[in-house]
């Protein structure tokens, strides 16, 4: 033999597939081993014979006169041909077959593989690919495909499909004490169970025929160590979702016996629910693997339902938060600035700093639309630096200009209470030597003072040290008691808003503000007034003894810029100085608030002439006596200001009044709304007239009281 010839022999010889080679009319000159493997023919029977010696199974598919015919007229052939071996067993066979032209005679060369074994390796390999090779389960790139399907199918069924995450509780310790030999008969085991969980005709894909993304439904996959997911698909409603559940934590906690050892193990799992959530098949699984985290934390062998919207919540916020700090890089924060005076003096006595947000798209944004979403993140404690440096700059332009303003700046819990905080006011002071002691103010909220009463109490006193003083905002709304007012040397108290609005017309309000200013005093701290609107309620406060105060009845919050103007033309209101030298008495405030029962009593009829419902009873339209100004005048009025002509001069006006009122109403409801206008204009100049006599009243009553 030629070095050529041995060659080719070990080529015959040592390849799986069968190999043939024919001469020019196609009978077989050699045929190796792995033909005979193949079809079942030994070779000194094959040889001189041709190659229709391999029966063809079928004549609908291809045979080899096709090949036949390819070889001779080009050379080449590639394709399957179902044959029968010479058993009779069915042989579907992959051919190629190639010419071989050059020497002598034309050769042909056949190549023949085994169909089966083919699909088989293909198999094989898929199995690799997709399958998890200790458990046989699906694996992770199969579930997402699975998973993806199975959503697609829920879209157009509008049904649920369940993403249940199962990690088991302390699977550690199984390997740590029996060995990992164990620990994978025990996963192999609760695979097995938790397979046949779902529903049948519709378990897990492992058989060859349901190849990866070929098919829809439910699954159980390994995804991790101990970790596993369960998708259930097509669930009509929850509580079939719940049942599924439960019989997967039931099973899975059945003693496994392995050995002749019982072992007993638990899962946490972690539901989310197509379409609630309504998130793609990576985000679906990350969910559920959340959730699982949370069955854990509340104390394994049980399950949590993922909260999508609860998910979309933080996710939104913690967008915000990182807009929030582009904003205060961009330096898109704003402080306005709101004067609080001294009602009885007329004088400005400084300002409250009040942050705002310049959002580029949405305009000035209030501190409660986004302040309250970072109050628990640490982004608060820089935007707080950043007032008070803001709001210390702005005091020493204002000096500048002559200006000499006290600015109080609110403070956070959170900043209040990190240890640094001492630290950061002093570094932010370090800018302004020339600061006068006592300019700048800090407002904290008395709700977060008394959970943390020493460490406020200490930082207040190292800050009293810095010339700082420090006021206690909202104050009555967070319930301290008289003792931690005692540990809190907060020189300064804000009554809060919400009991300011309604000392005129709610008793307890008023005997609410009368109470903290008592306190006040009682303690020796200041006490300002936030939230006042009208001169009336000025007048009320000073009278109880509370001069500061702050609120959109002596100005609203307003630029930095427009400050020296608003202080340069403030006049205080006529009224606050018209109280304010007299000893009036207490017994004369209703003479005060009855002018405002007139008002509302006017407004709702008013309101009935425009189309609303009347907010009058009949009694108190057609009876001067049983209006609440009428209680006041024939009641607490007359008894005490009876004598005097200023009030006598009252009531045949006000009896007009209810004359015209019930004509008013009369007209309004036959449809005469013209005739009912033209008669409310009457009756809103018997109201001025009223408003007029009752000032006349109360000026005399301020300065010669009768006694
Ligand atoms: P606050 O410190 O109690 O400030 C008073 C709030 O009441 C301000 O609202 C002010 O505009 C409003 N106000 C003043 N007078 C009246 C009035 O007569 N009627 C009514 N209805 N409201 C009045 P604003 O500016 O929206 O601030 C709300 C809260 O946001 C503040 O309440 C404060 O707790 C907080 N805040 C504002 N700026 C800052 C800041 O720079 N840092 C911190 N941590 N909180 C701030
Ligand atoms: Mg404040
Ligand atoms: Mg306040």
């Amino acid at each position: 033999m030629t070095g050529d010839a041995t060659l080719l022999a070990g080529l015959l010889e040592c390849s799986h597939d069968g190999i043939l080679i024919l001469d020019a009319d196609f009978r077989i000159l050699e045929a190796n081993r792995g033909f005979q493997r193949l079809a079942g023919y030994g070779t000194a029977e094959a040889l001189g014979r041709p190659i229709d010696l391999i029966a063809v199974e079928a004549d609908d598919g291809a045979n080899f006169d096709e090949l036949r015919t390819a070889l001779q007229a080009s050379g080449h052939w590639a394709g399957e041909i179902r044959c029968l071996a010479k058993d009779g067993s069915p042989l579907p066979l992959s051919v190629r077959a190639l010419r071989i032209d050059g020497g002598g005679d034309a050769r042909h060369l056949i190549t023949l593989a085994n169909l089966d074994q083919i699909h088989d390796a293909e198999r094989q390999i898929q199995q690799l690919a997709y399958y998890d090779y200790l458990t046989e389960l699906p694996n992770r790139v199969l579930l997402s495909d699975r998973l993806e399907q199975a959503i697609a199918a829920a879209r157009r069924g509008n049904q649920l499909v369940a993403v249940i995450l199962l990690d088991l509780d302390h699977f550690k310790a199984v390997n740590d004490h029996y060995g990992h030999a164990i620990g994978d008969r025990l996963l192999r085991k609760l695979a097995k169970r938790l397979r046949g969980i779902l529903r049948a005709g519709d378990t897990v894909a492992r058989v060859p025929e349901q190849e990866a993304g070929k098919r829809q439904g439910d699954i159980v996959a390994r995804v991790g160590g101990d970790e596993f997911v369960v998708i259930a698909s097509a669930l009509p409603n929850m509580d079939t979702l719940e049942d599924v559940v439960n019989r997967i934590l039931t099973l899975t906690a059945q003693p496994c016996e392995i050995d002749g050892r019982k072992f007993t193990v638990t899962a946490s799992l972690g539901v989310t629910v197509f379409p609630f959530d309504s998130a793609d098949a990576e985000t679906l699984i990350r969910h559920a693997d959340q959730a699982m985290y949370e069955a854990k934390q509340d104390g394994r062998n049980r399950y949590h339902l993922f909260d999508a919207q609860r998910d979309q919540q933080a996710h939104t916020r913690r967008q915000l938060l990182e807009r929030l700090r582009q904003a205060l890089r961009n330096e898109e924060f704003v402080l306005h600035y709101q004067p609080k005076v001294n009602l009885r003096n007329g004088r400005v006595i400084g300002m409250e700093a009040l942050l705002r947000w310049q959002h580029p798209g949405k305009g000035l944004v209030p501190p409660g639309d986004f302040l309250p979403h970072v109050e628990h993140d640490d982004l608060i404690v820089e935007i707080g630096e950043w007032v008070a440096r803001r709001a210390l700059r702005q005091m020493a332009a204002w000096r500048d200009l002559g200006l000499d303003l006290g600015v109080s700046v609110n403070v956070a819990a959170r900043q209040l209470l990190r240890g640094d905080f001492v630290d950061c006011v002093r570094r932010c002071l370090a800018d302004h030597p020339d600061l006068p002691r006592g300019r700048l103010e800090l407002e904290i909220l008395e709700s977060s003072a008394i959970e943390n009463t020493a460490h406020v109490r200490q930082v207040i006193q190292e800050c009293e040290a810095l010339g700082i003083r420090f006021a206690l905002d909202d104050f009555g709304t967070g319930y301290a008691s008289l003792t931690y007012l005692k540990e809190i040397p907060a020189e300064v108290l804000k009554i809060d808003q919400s009991f300011v609005r309604h000392i005129l017309d709610e008793s307890d309000d008023l005997a609410l503000v009368e109470g903290v200013i008592g306190l006040a005093s009682a303690f020796r701290r200041i006490v300002v007034a936030e939230g006042v609107e009208t001169a009336e309620q000025g007048v009320l406060l000073m009278r109880l003894g509370c001069d500061l105060a702050q609120g959109y009845g002596i100005a609203r919050p307003m630029p930095a810029d427009q400050v020296p103007a608003w202080v340069a033309q403030f006049k205080p209101d006529p009224q606050w100085a018209l109280w304010a030298d007299t000893p009036w008495e207490m017994v004369d405030f209703p003479l005060l608030v009855a002018q405002y029962d007139h008002l509302k009593w006017v407004r709702r009829l008013a309101m009935h002439v425009e189309g609303s419902q009347l907010q009058l009873g009949r009694e108190e339209l057609n009876d001067h006596h049983q209006c609440r100004f009428g209680h006041w005048y024939y009641g607490h009025g007359m008894a005490r200001y009876g004598e005097l002509a200023e009030f006598r001069a009252l009531e045949s006006i006000h009896s007009d009044v209810h004359r015209l009122g019930p004509e008013i109403a009369e007209l309004r409801a036959h449809g005469k709304s013209d005739e009912a206008r033209a008669r409310l204009r009457d009756l809103l100049t018997l109201k001025d007239r009223i408003l007029d006599q009752l000032s006349r009243l109360q000026t005399v009553v301020a300065h010669k009281h009768p006694g």
